[in-house]
């Protein structure tokens, strides 16, 4: 018989949040994590210059729920930090979410005032309004402003970061990033922002730090499990495993691929070191057609720090990848692309794997969702909430 209780595939977020969980109700966790590190996608890192780096790209904690930052706090403490974006129109960057800030920005006064007016009229202030549903608009000056900015803003981001259309995707994708009829210039407007003061990867490491808890790095599950789907039965190193299995990887690697790949995108950051100070935000988006800017963003992490005085910088230039397990760049996943095809093709994968009644799917990759960090960390104490019943 195996020593532990519990197996959790994945020490991201689905997975710490988890076995710490487990682990405090007196219950033997062991994790198995592919990568060489714990949390993730959101693991970051001190580099040379003394600038936390995400090794993953920009993850800013934001989220309206209290319990959510009441959990996390127990394992952290955090500095106030507020995301803000700009991108670059017409040879300018200005704010993102597009604004009325951006519109004053980029219309002369006249034109810029009775903008601002019709939205304002149409819709009222402080309101998101998504960038789909602005186009619905049947105000004339309203209409064009919306069809300005879906070129301008939404276009050919979205073609750069997901190789598909706006049309193609689930709307879900594009009211992420709402146009705000307010001069709030910040990318997120919830209760709580702010920055774990000594990063994300220690985060998880105190996350992680009972003696029930065991991680295996470096270890790809299915060299240590087996899935038999036709007895029904999961094999840990060679025995049956009865206890609960979490699982936070790919559904569809699970099954063999059997009803073919789920898509996810991916990214590669080209990582640049300067001296004195890169850009105006801490990201700047990057609008514009893949052949005038092949990348989507870039960021510079010393600014988000809680002490951005630093005579050198480090920046990410931010590169979207189709998902694939042997390239050389774009062998991560990060995002499931959400188009009917994929979502139909994910639920063949979770039908398929009812077979197993001690397995459990959970987080961004198994779920095939686009969770933020605070969704994610509510939905597993929420399952391990609910997995206590049982
Ligand atoms: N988006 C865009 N232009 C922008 C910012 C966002 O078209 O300047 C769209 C794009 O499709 C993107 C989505 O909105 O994938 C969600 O943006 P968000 O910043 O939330 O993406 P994430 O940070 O999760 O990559």
């Amino acid at each position: 018989m195996s020593n532990y209780d519990v197996i959790i595939i994945g020490a991201g977020y689905a997975g710490s949040v988890m076995a710490e969980q487990y682990a405090r109700d007196g219950k033997r966790v062991l994790i198995l994590e592919k990568k060489s590190h714990i949390g993730g996608n959101a693991y970051d890192y001190m580099d040379m210059n003394h600038i936390r780096i995400h090794e993953y790209g920009p993850h800013l904690f934001h989220t309206n729920f209290k319990e959510v930052v009441d959990y996390l706090s127990q394992f952290t403490e955090w500095y106030p930090y507020e995301h803000r974006v700009k991108g670059l129109i017409n040879d300018k960057f200005v704010p993102i979410p597009f604004n009325l800030t951006s519109i004053e920005e980029l219309f002369d006064e006249d034109k810029a005032n009775e903008l601002k007016e019709e939205l304002v009229k149409e819709y009222g202030m402080e309101k998101k309004v998504p960038i789909l549903e602005l186009r619905k608009s049947t105000n004339k000056e309203v209409k064009d402003l919306a069809e300005f900015i879906f070129e301008k803003v939404f276009k050919y981001y979205t073609m750069k970061q997901w190789d598909y259309t706006i049309e193609e995707l689930s709307t879900t994708v594009t009211d992420r990033v709402p146009v705000f009829v307010s001069y709030d210039d910040r990318y997120f407007q919830d209760t709580y922002q702010c920055m774990p003061k000594e990063g994300f990867t220690r985060m998880f490491e105190k996350m992680l730090a009972s003696s029930n808890i065991e991680v295996r790095l470096n270890t790809e599950a299915l060299n240590v499990m087996k899935f038999d789907f036709k007895n029904h039965k999961i094999f840990f190193e060679g025995e049956e495993f009865k206890g609960k299995v979490i699982y936070t990887g790919l559904a569809d690697y699970l099954c063999g691929y059997k009803y073919g790949k789920l898509e996810y995108r991916s990214l590669w950051f080209d990582q640049k070191e300067y001296e004195g100070t890169y850009q105006t935000a801490v990201t700047c988006n990057y609008p514009t057609p893949k052949e005038i800017h092949p990348f989507t963003r870039i960021t510079e992490y010393k600014l988000m720090m809680e002490d951005k005085e630093n005579p050198r910088t480090t920046i990410h230039v931010e590169y979207p990848y189709r998902y694939d397990e042997n390239a050389e760049k774009g062998n991560i996943p990060y995002y499931t692309v959400f188009t009917e095809e994929n979502k139909a093709r994910y639920e063949k994968y979770v039908e398929e794997l009812k077979v197993f009644s001690n397995l459990i799917l959970l987080g961004r990759l198994a779920e095939f969702k686009y969770y933020n960090m605070d969704a994610i960390v509510l939905a597993a104490l929420d399952k391990y909430n609910e997995l206590k019943k049982d």
